[in-house]
């Protein structure tokens, strides 16, 4: 079972956002800007570009929903998008609030916020759901 399936299954605590039968979304816990998500599809495959059509186009939609309500949650210019995948083996999409190209750096020290402020970027996306 991969960490993110311990996430879905409510073993490993997260800040949610959003879940449906197919798809769970929650904050990166070491983000590397404020307000920084990853969405999985809850069927366990390693690579995201491994899953069905039918999954992948779906994920894309889900990823949509999430990322409108990124954009309106958190002050920012666009929501970036990458697939990494070099640490866990569920396919995820993380979905960035950016100002600036750099600020989709991974290689920069990781941003940090308390329990609180967690819960609180977390509601203030979810709250913007449609
Ligand atoms: P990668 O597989 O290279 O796309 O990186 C995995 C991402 O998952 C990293 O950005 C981690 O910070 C994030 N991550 C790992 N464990 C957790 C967790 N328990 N809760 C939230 N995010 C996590």
């Amino acid at each position: 079972m991969t960490i993110f399936s311990k996430i879905i299954a409510g073993d490993i605590p997260c800040y949610k956002i959003a879940e449906d039968d197919r798809y769970f979304a929650f904050l990166d816990i070491n983000p590397v800007a404020k307000g920084h998500v990853l969405v999985v599809p809850k069927q366990e495959t390693d690579y995201l570009f491994d899953l069905d059509d039918t999954l992948l186009s779906g994920m894309t939609l889900f990823a949509k929903r999430i990322a409108k309500a990124q954009k309106k949650a958190i002050a920012c210019r666009r929501i970036g998008v990458a697939v990494l995948g070099m640490e866990v083996p569920h396919a995820h999409i993380h979905l960035i609030p950016l100002n600036q190209e750099t600020d989709l750096n991974f290689f920069k020290p990781k941003q940090s916020f308390s329990p609180d402020e967690m819960q609180a970027i977390a509601a203030a996306i979810r709250a913007e759901l449609e």
